[in-house]
């Protein structure tokens, strides 16, 4: 008797100093560990980080899940017991109980109770700061690809309003030189070529902006080709060399004698970059000061130089041209600029597998180059596509065509109509309005539509929907025209179902065969 109660007493001590284990064990985790029943009642429950919670079972308030749970939450918890109950699977549940003053998120594991196959065990982790955390960064997520889409809208929108003038600039320039009936003197004619030149610079530095955001996000495509040196140094220099004249600096150039040189290069890009260059050498420079331009050979690489004898750099200016928005001189405010050339200019550089130095002394000048791999073997595609459209017939057939152009715009209106007026065969319609359109169509059916897309009242868009309702319209190609040149529109008119998609400013040969090509294909179709 004596030696069953010895062995009684060392099992009940040992069995308290079991419970004494686990109850430090149970302490030291900061989940909250119930045990539930197939029926959702709590069994038992532990928790030290949650003594609210562990207040309400203990006084009696806390009996099953129903009393923490929603109804929805509850049940699923029920289902989740059930499948543990029956599958010996431990299995995952998240929920949140809301009290009066906050939110709280648990991540609760449930598994199998050992040695009593009708319960649970469920440990519930409080994950509120890293919810809080997830939904912060989801909203900033949110943020940021909300002000990347007003940015590129903002882009998209400004290119637009640039592309509309213009396009009135360079159709009318090409107008002015293609007309039979008022030929232009050579003078003349070297000026609009002028005109026409620095139009489409200018065009294509709205579309360098565009790309501005595909640089920072490494979306930017450029095409590397053989850019022949000599032409590309008349480009820049012609375009730069009024803007030197207005500003009293000297251009001096060396001569450029091997005309058969080419660097491997984005041709635009290469361009943009010495413009932005040289127009940074004459703005920075001093009153009747100089610019040398110049280029060299140095181990396969091709660099071009410009030198200027303005205004200089100290050393701690050289690492900050470079990072966009930078703009030094503070007190030369007078100057124009953005502060993102350079910025644009090196990642152009790097983008083409090149590099770009500087060297500068404060007072005595700056000598910026850029450096390009060398072509020795090259395909001479140097033939400049001429624009020389006749008034000529496009089509073999004596048909006269009818062309309905649906623009607001005067000056665009009057350059297509000069446009077709070089075309035998064609006739144009006109309407300034999306409505107006429709009923014009109807009336007399024309053989293609040209659709501006930003219309007052409905726009292209609505047009063309419209058209495809009625039996007299919904048969004829429809050409969107239309400022809003992001490959994105495009995309977006195409699979709509717009025959084709002409962005402004029209290149006149790209558009006349555009137009021929579509109605001399709908006439093929049309035969029986
Ligand atoms: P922007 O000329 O539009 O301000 P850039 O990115 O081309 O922008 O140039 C950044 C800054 O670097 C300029 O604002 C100017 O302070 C300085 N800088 C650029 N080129 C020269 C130069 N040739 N001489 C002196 N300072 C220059």
């Amino acid at each position: 008797m004596k030696i069953v109660k010895k062995r009684l007493l060392l099992s009940h001590s040992e069995l308290r100093r079991q419970a004494t284990d686990l109850k430090s064990l149970i302490n030291s985790i900061n989940d909250i560990i119930l045990e539930i029943d197939s029926k959702g009642y709590i069994i038992a429950l532990w928790s030290k980080t949650h003594p609210d919670i562990y207040q309400l079972y203990i006084e009696g308030d806390l009996n099953s899940i129903d009393d923490i749970l929603d109804k929805n939450t509850a049940k699923k918890a029920r289902e989740k017991i059930v499948h543990v109950i029956q599958t010996k699977e431990t299995v995952t549940i998240d929920f949140n109980i809301k009290s009066t003053s906050n939110l709280k998120w648990f991540e609760a594991s449930i598994s199998p109770r050992l040695n009593d196959s009708n319960k649970v065990v469920v440990s519930c982790r409080d994950v509120t700061e890293q919810k809080k955390l997830a939904h912060s960064i989801i909203v900033a997520k949110e943020d940021a690809e909300k002000a990347s889409k007003s940015k590129s809208e903002f882009l998209s929108g400004m290119s637009h309003e640039l592309r509309t003038p213009l396009n009135a600039i360079l159709g009318f320039s090409q107008v002015l030189e293609l007309d039979p009936e008022a030929p232009l003197t050579d003078s003349q004619k070297e000026s609009v070529k002028e005109i026409f030149k620095a139009g489409n610079h200018l065009l294509e530095l709205i579309n360098e902006v565009l790309d501005l955001s595909k640089i920072e996000s490494g979306k930017l495509s450029i095409s590397i080709e053989s850019v022949p040196i000599k032409s590309v140094m008349e480009e820049t220099l012609a375009i730069i060399k009024p803007f030197a004249a207005k500003n009293n600096i000297k251009i001096i150039t060396h001569p450029t004698e091997n005309s058969n040189e080419f660097v491997s290069a984005d041709h635009t890009r290469l361009k943009q970059i010495l413009l932005n260059l040289l127009s940074n050498a004459i703005k920075y420079n001093k009153q009747n000061g100089e610019v040398t331009f110049y280029h060299d050979k140095i181990n396969n690489k091709f660099r071009f130089h410009v030198v200027d004898t303005g205004i200089g750099l100290s050393l701690g200016d050289l690492d900050e041209i470079f990072k966009p928005f930078h703009r030094l001189n503070k007190i030369n405010n007078k100057i124009e600029g953005t502060g993102i050339g350079l910025a644009v200019a090196k990642q152009l550089v790097e983008l083409m597998d090149g590099k770009i130095y500087v060297d500068s002394q404060k007072g005595i000048g700056s000598h910026f180059y850029v450096e390009f791999p060398y072509i020795d073997s090259h395909i001479i595609d140097d033939s400049e596509i001429l624009i020389s459209v006749e008034r000529k017939s496009y089509f073999s057939e004596n048909k006269l065509y009818k062309v309905l152009y649906v623009e607001d715009n005067y000056a665009n209106l009057r350059l297509v109509e000069r446009i077709l007026m070089q075309i035998n065969n064609i006739e144009m319609l006109s309407a300034t309005s999306g409505e107006l359109s429709i009923d014009l169509a109807i009336a007399h059916k024309p053989d293609i539509i040209l659709l501006d897309i930003n219309l007052p009242g409905i726009d292209g868009y609505e047009v063309f929907k419209r058209l495809k309702l009625y039996d007299e319209t919904n048969n004829i190609p429809i050409v969107a025209i239309s400022a809003h040149a992001m490959q994105k529109d495009i995309e977006k008119g195409l699979s709509l179902g717009f025959t084709d998609y002409i962005t402004k400013p029209i290149n006149i040969p790209n558009f006349i065969a555009t137009i021929s090509n579509i109605l001399t294909d709908n006439d093929s179709t049309n035969v029986p």
